[in-house]
């Protein structure tokens, strides 16, 4: 059968979406494969879906041609119970993944004993982790005698087993490598051509795009650079019959694991590939502590529950035991000794598991926190910021930063994220914003002391920034500053090549890359010249800056939540560096850690933290893809739904960001005629992107808050989420998420639809119009958001007359310990509304924070104006931390 594909099919390139299409396709085929038996169809359009799913079905190594030819051969005989009965089983075991531990599944008949040489090692599968290796290499009777030498060395005594996947052209590696998320290493044979077999369009598009075109003599070189660009995490592996010391000089060859000349016996390849695994899968931290667990140990030491004596000899906490298992107080220490480190100190297996870490992050180091971001944020800002120094910081971020300036007496420069007013959230910081910041600063010859950028990214709902650009811009108006990213929801997005660059880390090694390049310099001394000497604040808001690269100064540190996105235990945070002056930077760090960590880590912690890292870059790109596609799923099922929507809508990319931020004219996802090609510039350009994960769905049309939908959900339905605002909620996909979830999803959704339909259709018109009265009141009378006013004057630094930005939150903070120095203010009682008009000014004493939204309204220091109160008026939330009802508002009393 030819490989000719009917116009309506897939492309093969549709790889976003491929891997999920799967069973889908599957199940399509059995389908017309019954309507064949039936005789409700002819053969015709079968052999097509056929065709089609034999062409993706190359990328994979399960079923492979054995299978493959036996439903080929089965079809064309006309044997349909055959084909059905393979069909069936073949797609079942792609779903359960049988294939990964039984061998009998890849033979034509169950249980059949393996006959082929290729397959007869394979006894000892059980139990040994699965994955496939991708072989590229020209169509040759020597290649197939290669894959079949390279299968002859697999043995009992190797720790994974692997299975070949055979492509020969570049566009098909590139596929291959992008839908088969079981491909964990790469081997690269040359002599392979471009084109693909079958028609790329959207590959095609991507190149265009992206402005990528390749030369057709040095292939394999430039597929390598494109595989590492699109799953870094891959081993590559170049067998070459040119000698492999002129490829090495290369410098693209820095993303080969290692060079193999070709002749070379098959056994140097296969030990490498599986050392290449087991490199990644050792997880030091995690396999000191399970033998430290086994060991027989006294303990002097202050932790009665370790070895779990206190508890499985006790008559009343025994069930904690029962509850737990046995292994937990196994490998409860407070030993730093015995095959254990400490982290606080490293210098074992915790130095090893955090350089690993560091690694696969992108990073050059790493350091696990045991005490959630909140506490990694507070470190990093100590680390690189002093008393009196300035941070601009988004005065909408999470409270640890706030508390961070507060405790290293920090001056916050407060930013404000743009508004979005209907649904009561804010969005990110505007770039213009922050340069303005910077350029009043400059003004004001307080440049400096301006230490830190310090955003977040993404923020709560969603927004992604374009990091690369806004430390570009910053750094041509300061060249050493240094950024803070809170990616604390973020981490796992390391894992998608879509949204890789645009983390803290991955803008920094583009950045890197940049700077490097000696074209940079150019264009930078081309735009000074455009500029002229002394550019306008307009100007320099209004062009797109160009840092100079020889005074840049790399500095970059994120902090990620690894628990909130990754398989770590609550509280497992991480910090990642990327800094040239770290050496400067790192006694400092030393320092913060120890100012801030407690000094009893927890060691299931830190081994999550291990073992998180080890999943990620052994599977982290397939959970990722399955995480982003069960979104767009959700997105697209609830918008659609002829019932369901009409209550029910899910923000869209173009509701959550203002066109002005997305330049490149993306709208959303789920635009029609939208692929993932073109998305690419959009990500690439825009200046911010919906992270398509974080789903905010409108309830206000159904006559719900954020709060009453978030507790039906709870309540009814066992369905749990964390943030609202007035009129929706925000629904997360991880990489826990299956089918099954979004299904469950759609149908309580449906089933709530349905009952408000009912129940307005016999609500008669009193009914309706209350309901209509209620959506209105969530949907149209939104309180206005208040900006940050300003810092009282006893607190601020001012320059020839002109209010500065910046405050000593720390004073004001510490100023309310004296019960002298502040009295309470009822919020709706006439002193308030006459202090707003005659003053003194009130002056907040706390910080207050209501949940939601759960941003500062006030910080300490701070002028309460109109907007506030009216604001904290119209607020119906009962949660709001650092005020109390009943007393009022924490007010300073004034000096004069
Ligand atoms: C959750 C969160 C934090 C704090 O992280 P923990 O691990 O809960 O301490 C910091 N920043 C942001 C943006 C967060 O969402």
């Amino acid at each position: 059968m030819k490989p000719s594909l009917p116009a309506n099919t897939p492309s093969i390139d549709q790889i976003f979406t491929l891997n999920a299409q799967r069973p889908d396709q599957w199940r399509a085929l059995i389908t017309l494969t019954r309507k064949w038996i039936a005789g409700e169809t002819d053969k015709q359009p079968l052999e097509q879906a056929f065709t089609a799913l034999s062409a993706s079905e190359s990328f994979h190594a399960y079923p492979g041609t054995l299978l493959l030819h036996a439903m080929e051969k089965a079809l064309i005989a006309g044997r349909s119970d055959e084909f059905l009965t393979l069909a069936g089983r073949i797609s079942f075991s792609i779903l359960a993944k049988y294939y990964k531990n039984d061998p009998s599944e890849w033979m034509i008949t169950p249980g059949e004993s393996p006959v082929n040489e290729i397959l007869n090692n394979d006894a000892e599968r059980p139990g040994r982790p699965y994955f496939e290796l991708l072989i590229v290499a020209p169509q040759t009777p020597h290649t197939q005698r290669n894959v079949t030498l390279l299968h002859s060395q697999r043995r009992k005594e190797d720790a994974f087993i692997y299975e070949p996947v055979l492509v020969s052209s570049y566009q098909d590696a590139f596929c291959a490598i992008a839908t088969n998320t079981n491909i964990c290493a790469v081997a690269i044979f040359e002599g392979f051509g471009f084109k693909s077999r079958f028609p790329t369009p959207q590959i095609d598009n991507m190149m265009a795009a992206l402005n990528i075109s390749v030369d057709e003599d040095n292939l394999a070189l430039q597929l390598t650079e494109q595989l590492a660009l699109h799953r870094p995490e891959l081993d590559i592996y170049l067998l070459t019959d040119q000698h492999p010391q002129d490829i090495a000089s290369d410098p693209r060859a820095s993303h080969i694991r290692r060079i193999l000349y070709a002749v070379e016996e098959p056994t140097e390849l296969h030990l490498s590939i599986l050392e290449g695994i087991n490199q990644k899968y050792d997880t030091p931290f995690f396999n000191n502590l399970k033998k430290y667990a086994y060991r027989p140990i006294s303990t002097f030491h202050a932790l009665p529950i370790a070895r779990g004596k206190s508890i499985f000899k006790s008559d009343w906490i025994r069930d904690m035991g029962e509850f737990y298992g046995r292994n937990l107080f196994l490998a409860e220490s407070s030993a730093t000794t015995g095959g254990l480190d400490s982290l606080l100190e490293p210098t074992g297996n915790i130095k090893i598991a955090q350089q690993k870490a560091a690694r696969a992050f992108g990073a050059d180091h790493c350091f696990f926190v045991t005490n959630g971001t909140s506490t990694s944020n507070k470190m990093v800002l100590m680390a690189v910021a002093q008393p009196g120094d300035i941070i601009i910081v988004d005065r909408n971020c999470h409270k640890s930063h706030h508390y961070g300036a507060v405790l290293g007496g920090l001056k916050p420069y407060y930013v404000e994220a743009y508004p979005l007013k209907a649904y009561s959230m804010y969005g990110a910081v505007p770039l213009k914003t922050i340069k303005q910041a910077l350029l009043n600063l400059k003004a004001e010859n307080k440049l400096d002391r301006v230490r830190v950028i310090d955003l977040t990214n993404c923020t709560f709902d969603g927004h992604i920034y374009n990091t690369r650009r806004v430390m570009e811009e910053c750094l041509a108006i300061k060249p050493d500053l240094v950024f803070l990213w809170d990616e604390a929801w973020f981490g796992f997005a390391h894992w998608s090549p879509f949204l890789r660059p645009r983390t803290a880390m991955g803008a920094a090694a583009e950045l890197e890359k940049w700077l490097k390049d000696p074209q940079s310099a150019q264009r930078y001394a081309e735009q000074q010249q455009a500029l002229g000497e002394h550019p306008t604040d307009e100007q320099l808001l209004a062009t797109r800056l160009i840092p100079d690269p020889s005074q840049v100064r790399l500095r970059i540190y994120q902090t990620n939540s690894t628990h909130k996105s990754m398989s770590a235990i609550r509280q497992g945070s991480m910090v990642l560096v990327k800094d040239v002056d770290f050496y400067l930077i790192e006694p400092q760090l030393h320092e913060a850690v120890f100012a801030h960590s407690t000094t009893s880590p927890n060691q299931q912690l830190i081994a999550s933290m291990d073992v998180a890292r080890r999943q990620m870059e052994l599977e982290g790109y397939g959970l990722v893809s399955n995480a982003i596609q069960t979104a767009l799923d959700i997105r697209h099922q609830i918008n659609t739904h002829p019932l369901i929507s009409r209550y029910f809508h899910v923000l869209g990319a173009d509701e959550m960001i203002p066109a002005e931020f997305r330049e490149s004219g993306f709208r959303d996802f789920l635009t029609p005629d939208t692929h993932w090609s073109d998305t690419l510039p959009a990500l690439r350009d825009d200046e911010f992107f919906l992270d398509p994960t974080r789903i905010t769905l409108l309830c206000g049309q159904a006559g719900f808050d954020g709060t009453q939908f978030k507790n039906i959900l709870a309540n009814q339905y066992d369905i749990q989420l964390n943030k609202t605002s007035r009129n929706s909620v925000l629904l997360q996909t991880n990489i826990n998420n299956t089918r099954s979830d979004v299904a469950q999803l759609i149908h309580v959704l449906l089933e709530i639809s349905r009952d408000i339909d009912d129940k307005l259709g016999h609500a008669g018109p009193a009914g309706q119009q209350q309901f209509q009265q209620r959506v209105q009141s969530l949907m149209q009378d939104v309180p206005d958001l208040p900006n940050f006013s300003y810092f009282d004057q006893q607190f601020r630094d001012d320059t020839d007359g002109k209010i500065a930005v910046e405050g000593d939150i720390r004073t004001a903070f510490f100023r309310s310990w004296d019960p002298r120095s502040y009295e309470y203010i009822p919020l709706h009682s006439e002193e308030c509304d006459r202090r707003l008009k005659e003053g003194p000014l009130m002056v907040s004493a706390k910080m207050v924070i209501p949940y939601p939204p759960g941003f500062p309204i006030l910080v300490p220091g701070q002028v309460i104006n109109q907007d506030v109160i009216t604001f904290m008026r119209k607020l119906d939330v009962k949660e709001v931390h650092g005020y109390e009802a009943r007393l009022g508002l924490q007010i300073l009393k004034t000096t004069d």
